[in-house]
């Protein structure tokens, strides 16, 4: 049976062009970017070639950019490491990276403010506002704000240039984890007003291992991994000479495929359509869509991503992992919502923050579409996925 891989926001396949231009990397030159030889100064080159072409992509000057093992590392980075150590505003539906982070950080006496997004999961420039008043104007200045480009989970797109305003006027910082939105939209670091941004390489066709973290010149970045002098003293640690390489591929694919958001969020709608109406003729319901689609959406949602969740019906709650399962069977790769809670039987903290109950929290189901997803694609999972959720409703 044909698979139908629709868990892009998990991860992405390594793109043919990122691995060719690895391969030198990772196979002959092998030197490392600190040594004075040639071998070495090979390495270097590759290292700072890369930087340069991923800092036009974004706007930024290449010493602002800092190579990580990914998003996970540059959100800790970001969080632990700007300073001053003030006050840490983020959102209780962030990214277990910054959440958890940010949980830590509180544990060892960080003052830390988790705002509660509204129904459609986004955290509003106003409630930020209303936040940073609240904090009183010696807290909020130097406070950093922490709220990410678009949901994981459910899609939804913060506002990042009017939270960028408003965390300015009252002179915080703001990080954006843009792990979900890098590869989709071109991001111009300027244009979102954010002071450091991080990407992860494996969310946009380039490898695993490997991400970065914009840190705006000027901004006092205390170093995460001490170590040897590489990135500027801020993070030690010889260089994934092949990664940075890589990922400097990946964003050069990303900006040379102009019409990727849109051509995604056609497809999205297609499956948005198609499938609630296949649930609804099978008797799956009741389903609720948790992605803001439509006029009557209160937020914008990233193009790539479909997220819907089943309450219990007749009290009687769906499996949300027996519905992965079968779906798997069905030759269908989804998720339940984010790669590091699924497989765990705990309710999604994302759906319990827009208020969700536990029963439905727990049985979700996220589809996220890639460059390879094809109309037919969407046709065949819609076809696939409306039997197994009406078997296991008994419908
Ligand atoms: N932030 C967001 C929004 C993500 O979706 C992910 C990956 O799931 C991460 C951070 C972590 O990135 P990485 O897997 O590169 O550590």
């Amino acid at each position: 049976m044909h698979r139908l891989y629709l868990d892009h926001a998990a991860t992405t396949p390594l793109a043919p062009e990122v691995l060719e231009a690895m391969m030198p990397f990772l196979s002959g030159h092998f030197g490392n970017p600190s040594s004075l030889h040639a071998e070495g100064r090979a390495a270097r080159v590759a290292v700072e070639t890369a930087r340069e072409r991923i800092a036009a992509h974004l706007g930024a000057g290449p010493s602002e950019i800092l190579f990580t093992s990914g998003g996970t590392e540059a959100d800790n980075l970001a969080l632990r490491g700007v300073r001053p150590e003030g006050l840490l505003v983020t959102s209780e539906a962030e990214h277990e990276a910054v959440l958890r982070t940010a949980r830590a950080l509180k544990k060892s006496g960080r003052p830390v403010r988790f705002l509660t997004p509204d129904r459609a999961g986004s955290v509003s420039s106003e409630l930020l506002e209303a936040a940073l008043e609240e904090a009183g104007p010696e807290a909020a200045r130097g406070a950093l704000v922490a709220l990410m480009h678009a949901n994981n989970e459910i899609g939804t797109l913060t506002d990042i240039p009017a939270i960028a305003e408003v965390a300015r006027r009252h002179g915080a910082l703001l990080h954006c984890d843009a792990v979900q939105t890098a590869g989709l939209f071109r991001l111009d670091v300027g244009a979102l007003g954010v002071d450091t941004l991080a990407v992860s390489g494996h969310k946009l066709y380039g490898p695993k291992g490997v991400g970065l973290l914009y840190v705006r010149g000027g901004v006092d970045l205390a170093p995460g991994v001490t170590g040897g002098a590489q990135e500027r003293g801020r993070r030690g640690g010889t260089e994934n000479v092949a990664g940075a390489v890589g990922l400097a591929e990946a964003f050069d694919l990303a900006a040379a495929d102009d019409t990727r958001a849109e051509r995604l969020a056609a497809l999205r709608d297609r499956l948005h359509g198609g499938l609630t109406a296949a649930l609804d003729e099978a008797g799956a319901g009741p389903f609720v869509v948790t992605t803001p689609l439509g006029e009557e959406a209160e937020a914008e949602a990233a193009p790539h991503l479909l997220h819907l969740a089943f309450p219990p019906k007749d009290g009687r709650p769906l499996d949300g992992e027996m519905l992965l399962l079968g779906l798997d069977l069905a030759g269908v790769a989804a998720s339940a919502g984010s790669a590091c809670t699924s497989g765990a039987l705990t309710p999604s903290h994302v759906l319990l923050a827009l208020g969700l109950d536990r029963a439905t929290a727990s049985a979700a189901l996220r589809f996220s579409l890639g460059r390879g997803t094809t109309e037919a694609d969407i046709d065949e999972a819609i076809a696939r996925v409306a039997p197994v959720v009406a078997r296991m409703r008994g419908a």
